[in-house]
């Protein structure tokens, strides 16, 4: 490997080799539409809840993609269901719909 002279600490690394991403499957079987998140952040931008808490949808989406949703996810519970996202959104995902799936398939 070469040596740059820095590294990336271990908690910043993603061993995509280890990947538990069962549940996330588990979530793209009954809303593929996951699949075509690009991570551009309009969700979390119009996001009224995200102003006043940590409810970031951008990065649950993400964290659920990195086996990572211990990160995230009690955020959610902060998601008011308004669907602003769901408007915004240039992918056309059903956020609204997206994020009760995430709650039944993560147990939240
Ligand atoms: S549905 Fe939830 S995540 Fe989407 S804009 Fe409303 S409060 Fe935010
Ligand atoms: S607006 Fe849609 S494409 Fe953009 S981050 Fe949110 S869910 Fe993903």
């Amino acid at each position: 490997m070469i040596d740059f002279g820095f590294a990336l600490t271990p908690s910043a690394t993603l061993q995509i080799d280890n990947l538990d991403n069962k549940l996330f499957e588990q979530l793209r079987n009954i809303e593929p539409d996951v699949a075509k998140c690009m991570a551009c952040g309009s969700c979390t931008a119009s996001c009224s809840a995200g102003n006043y808490t940590e409810l970031n949808l951008r990065k649950v989406i993400l964290s659920l993609q990195r086996g990572r949703e211990q990160d995230t996810l009690n955020s959610l519970k902060s998601c008011m269901l308004c669907g602003k996202c769901n408007i915004v959104c240039p992918r056309g995902i059903n956020t609204r719909h997206l994020i009760l799936s995430i709650c039944k398939v993560y147990n939240i």
